[in-house]
């Protein structure tokens, strides 16, 4: 508003500067012409007028003075007009007076003279009436010298007449115009300052907006992390409760099975703890997937880690092929994709219920160079409407509270920061398959895999 402001003062100042200027410029223009009048004068007289010479010299020079002073903004408008006008009224009462007074050529000549005002001061009644009157008065004062009938008065008046009017009409009519200017370009200001006022609002509500955004990321993110956590928890509290039972009665007879479920448990901290350094890392976005992972020993521990929730519903196999080079990328982060697509093959197979007992396979083989990794399962499989939406952050079919869509986009983004990709299909005989390609140690990882990490889902393949 006070920009606005500032600038709208700063034009208006221009404005009056130019509108000096080209007021100094009409009066030295008059100057010149009453100077070129003067010296052509003895054409219309017939004889040279030394008397009439000096008069116009001296309107001349007092146009030239008023011009100065006008266009230095030492007198305003009103003032200079009212100077013009009693300047040109007393020159030109000389100039008829010397020139025959009633009967002088120049005698017409008085009506430009309320003219000759509204020109100079345009839109201003005070000048032109005042030019008005003071015309009346020279000619009334001119008859009365001549003592001329007052019948050619009348005629006179009625011709002055018409130029007064003309006069008087065209400065209104300007007056009118100016006015009508004027409160456009101040609606014109208060439109601008009203716009300026709506992008500040906008500005303001595109704040609001993007805090409220973030917000709901970072209360998705937290149910994200919440879900993470909750998988390793599920099998801590599991083992713990199994210990407990254990202990009941007394020290449990099988020591080598409680230690088992206590290097379990074990495990199921350190991958909380593990899932809390990588979150970190994620937000960090710090650069991975340079390690070298033996891949059969992460399928294992994924399995294993797994085990809580797919136990119960059926089968899951290993197949690694023997000649698996180790894979380019971060044990850890490979064990959580792989224990997220465990977890998920779950889910599917417990929502589904199928008929048939559960069947989960865990693949590895190497494929080009690369070492191939597949999670697949015999559950309802992924609709089609959800496939090329699978990997989005957010997206879940599952009920509230169970799925936040955070567990395939966090997967995928482990997988292509080691440079590989993550796809995934329906197979043919029913149930998903998603499909890993990782670099493997010592290769040196394509262009391809590099350069395009997240790899769209891909459509279900006969086999
Ligand atoms: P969430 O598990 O929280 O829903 P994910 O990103 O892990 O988030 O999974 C997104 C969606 O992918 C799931 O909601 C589900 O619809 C689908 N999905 C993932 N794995 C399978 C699978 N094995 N079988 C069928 N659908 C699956």
């Amino acid at each position: 508003m006070t920009l606005l402001g500032s600038k709208a003062d700063g034009d208006a100042a221009g404005d009056e500067r130019v509108r000096r200027q080209v007021k100094r410029r009409t009066y030295w223009w008059c100057a010149l012409i009453f100077t070129l009048g003067s010296l052509a004068h003895p054409l219309v007289l017939g004889e040279l007028q030394p008397a009439f010479f000096l008069v116009h010299l001296g309107w001349s020079a007092a146009f030239v003075v008023l011009g100065a002073l006008v266009g230095a903004g030492w007198i305003r408008g009103p003032e200079s007009g009212i100077a013009a006008g009693l300047v040109s009224l007393v020159a030109l009462s000389l100039s008829i007076s010397i020139t025959g007074g009633l009967s002088s050529p120049l005698f017409p000549s008085f009506y430009t003279v309320p003219l000759l005002v509204a020109v100079f001061t345009p839109g201003q009644r005070l000048p032109v009436w005042s030019a008005i009157v003071g015309t009346l008065v020279a000619v009334v004062l001119m008859t009365w010298r001549a003592q001329a009938p007052w019948s050619a008065f009348i005629t006179q008046s009625i011709s002055l007449g018409f130029t007064f009017l003309v006069s008087a009409y065209g400065a209104e009519t300007f007056r009118r115009l100016q006015g009508a200017e004027k409160s456009a370009h101040l609606e014109r200001v208060e439109a601008l300052r009203q716009l300026a006022d709506s992008e500040l609002r906008r500005v303001r509500v595109e704040r609001q907006r993007a805090e409220v955004e973030r917000l709901v990321v970072v209360g998705q993110l937290a149910a994200g992390v919440a879900h993470e956590v909750n998988n390793p928890l599920a099998y801590v509290k599991s083992n713990l409760r199994y210990l407990e039972e254990e202990w009941a009665e007394g020290a449990p007879a099988d020591l080598d099975d409680v230690r088992r479920v206590l290097e379990e448990t074990q495990q199921g901290v350190m991958r909380i703890q593990q899932i809390v350094t990588d979150l970190r890392m994620f937000s960090r976005d710090e650069p991975g997937g340079m390690e070298s992972c033996d891949v059969a020993a992460t399928l294992a521990e994924a399995q294993r880690l797994a085990s809580v929730r797919l136990r119960s519903l059926g089968v899951v196999e290993r197949d690694v092929m023997p000649d698996l080079a180790p894979a380019r990328v971060t044990p850890r982060h490979l064990v959580q994709v792989l224990v997220n697509l465990l977890i998920n093959a779950a889910d599917a197979l417990e929502s589904a219920r199928p008929s048939r007992p559960a069947h989960v396979v865990l693949r590895a083989r190497m494929e080009d160079g690369l070492v191939r990794v597949e999670v697949e399962d015999n559950g309802p499989g992924i609709a089609e409407a959800v496939l090329p939406r699978l990997f989005e952050p957010f997206f879940t079919t599952k009920p509230p509270g169970k799925g936040t869509g955070l567990g395939l986009a966090l997967c995928r983004e482990y997988v292509a920061r080691a440079g590989g990709t993550l796809e995934a299909e329906n197979r043919a005989e029913g149930g998903a398959r998603f499909i890993l390609r990782l670099p493997s140690q010592g290769a040196q990882a394509p262009a391809r895999l590099r350069d395009e990490p997240a790899a769209a889902a891909t459509e279900p393949v006969a086999e």
